[in-house]
């Protein structure tokens, strides 16, 4: 007998006839002999209804009292569909996030989930119903409910799922599963029979939109495996489970940000506490930060850039404006109109020629690459917004993610699967949705190459890293910097037994291209891993400071959703490692 949580979409309750269509599903499961609790979100707009009524009212309305209003529409949704249930002949009962105990931080409009109780859902599954949970609310210590942020019922269906030992948690939603990549921007987008907790989180806040990412997290921290499928037709969907489950792909999907605006201070003095100065001033004021890009710096300057969502794009000018004048850095230089394209895949740290082949195909359609950052399993690059659908296509094309994909799950994804492990680090938090960090590590296995001044044409990327594929040499870390006087910094880490192989292969595009090369033969990188690094604020500056206070000098930086990179001189490595553990409590 398994327990499994079904979470069913504003659009899958939108009417009274799908409420019952929906109900049949959770009695179907009834009648196999599973223990079934149902959330439920909403039905169709009437979140977006309410907001608009409350808008009527005035431009401000107090977060409490929105919280108080949008949580009605959960309310009316498990009602109805309890007396589905029961006109099914099934005993449902249904709960509020409040009746449920799940107990939030008082965030109004945005709270996090502090923990949940069981014993009233497990009380009633036990006599034999059907439970159906209000997705999205919850309560504060004080007795006010709070809402989760919108899409939350995602959110509440993993959570329940992670604390009643659920075996499964299917999310039943307007859409088949997860994609390749949105199949709005690109038809040919596939369907995957499956994907790791790590890439649905990259993908997720990149824009894949099709689950609330902190659903995700959830997910991963727990080990409850997830199962997207339609509400409206009967096929396989996406299973999102632990790593080493899913199939590991170069690439799994590639993601489009739409809207992203770049900053970058320049010349900032390359010392201890830059970077710390300008994050924990964009942090204090809530600028949830993307990517981040450190060069190598020349002449003790390094510039230092980072992307925003646009909207955010004026504040967090005026504040590294400020950051600059404070460390005498030489200009802050800034543009809108860009698009992030991002691959993501848990297999691509195994393959070698994994950049070239993406740089190749941006290259092939004349596409410039004007920032790139990576992590272990993900490569992003910032393009101009009008080469975005272009540059996707490219991409989709070069992984070949266009073509049939084999369904490889034995036995199908209904199957009941079973849980992971939970991560280590989940007793270790005191609310469920606290920041977790796993694991901090070093690796002084790796040598840095830098070329500088390279030109900013459309196909550098491409050069270099087919050459380094070519050559079959693997690299890990790459990061290149928001040009400058049309010149731009790339650097990458490569095993240090390859660094003569490395700068060989540089010097030989250095000589065609221009630009010249620097290397390090071993540099010091630490890895910070955990879940919900992006999603709370203020990671990063949390990064910096530990470093910055003990004089540390960071040499490149690349930032994901599951992990934060640093590269440090060699000598400088223990070091970090220290402070930084001491720093995220990792003893
Ligand atoms: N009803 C809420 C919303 O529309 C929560 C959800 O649908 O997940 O945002
Ligand atoms: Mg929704």
């Amino acid at each position: 007998m398994a327990l499994v949580v079904q979470k069913f979409g504003g659009t899958s309750v939108a009417d009274p006839q799908k409420i019952l269509a929906a109900a049949r599903k959770a009695v179907a499961r009834h009648a196999a002999g599973d223990r079934v609790v149902v959330v439920v979100s909403a039905m169709g707009h009437q979140t977006d209804h309410l907001v608009d009524l409350a808008r009527q009212i005035t431009p401000r309305p107090s977060a409490r009292e929105m919280d108080m209003l949008l949580s009605t529409g959960e309310q009316v949704s498990v009602a109805l569909f309890a007396m589905a249930t029961q006109s099914l002949g099934v005993e449902a009962v249904s709960l509020t996030g409040a009746q449920i105990g799940i107990r939030t931080d008082s965030t109004h409009t945005k709270a996090r989930i502090r923990s949940i109780s069981t014993d009233h859902t497990r009380k009633l599954l036990d006599s034999g119903a059907i439970v159906i949970a209000a997705g999205f609310q919850g309560i504060d210590q004080h007795g006010n409910i709070t809402t989760l942020g919108r899409g939350g019922s995602d959110t509440t269906a993993v959570a329940l799922a992670a604390v009643l030992g659920a075996d499964l948690c299917e999310i039943y939603t307007d859409v088949d599963g997860v994609y390749t990549t949105d199949p709005r921007v690109l038809p040919e987008a596939r369907r995957l029979p499956s994907i790791s907790y790590d890439e649905m989180l990259e993908l997720a806040s990149l824009g894949a939109g099709v689950m609330h990412p902190r659903s995700i997290e959830f997910a991963k921290k727990f080990g409850v495996p997830v199962l997207v499928r339609s509400s409206f037709r009967d096929v396989p969907g996406t299973l999102i489970v632990a790593a080493d489950r899913a199939t590991p792909r170069p690439a799994s999907g590639v993601a489009l940000a739409k809207d992203e605006a770049r900053i970058t201070i320049e010349g900032v003095p390359d010392q201890p506490g830059s970077s710390h100065a300008l994050f924990s001033r964009l942090a204090a004021s809530g600028i949830a930060v993307d990517m981040i890009v450190q060069n190598v710096g020349q002449h003790g300057r390094a510039d230092i850039s980072f992307t925003v969502p646009a909207d955010d794009r004026e504040q967090a000018l005026e504040l590294s404006a400020a950051v600059a004048r404070a460390l005498h850095a030489a200009a802050v230089s800034h543009d809108a109109d860009l698009a992030k394209v991002s691959v993501v895949g848990v297999g691509m740290a195994r393959e070698q020629g994994v950049a070239g082949r993406m740089f190749s195909a941006l290259a092939a359609e004349g596409i410039n690459v004007r920032m790139i950052t990576t992590s272990e399993i993900k490569i992003s690059v910032l393009v101009d917004k009008t080469d975005g659908p272009a540059a996707v296509r490219a991409v989709h094309r070069a992984f070949a993610l266009d073509r049939e994909t084999v369904d490889d799950l034995s036995g199908g994804p209904t199957a009941s699967l079973g849980r992971s492990s939970p991560l280590d680090v989940v007793n270790r938090l005191e609310g469920m949705e606290d920041l977790a960090i796993e694991d901090c590590i070093l690796d002084a296995s790796q040598a840095l190459v830098t070329f500088i001044d390279l030109p900013d044409t459309p196909g550098v990327a491409a050069d270099v890293f087919e050459e380094v594929g070519r050559a079959h040499l693997f690299v890990d870390m790459i990061v290149q910097s928001h040009p400058t006087g049309g010149r731009a910094e790339l650097s990458f880490t490569v095993p240090a037994a390859d660094r003569d192989r490395a700068t060989t292969v540089a010097r030989k595009i250095a000589a065609a291209r221009g630009g010249t090369v620097a290397d390090v033969p071993h540099v010091a990188k630490l890895s910070i891993t955990g879940v919900g690094i992006r999603s709370h604020a203020g990671v990063a500056d949390r990064l910096f400071k530990p470093l910055a206070d003990e004089g540390i000098n960071i040499d490149l930086v690349s930032t994901s959703e599951v992990r934060l990179n640093v590269v440090v001189a060699a000598d400088q490595g223990e070091r970090s490692l220290a402070v930084l553990r001491q720093a995220f409590g990792l003893g």
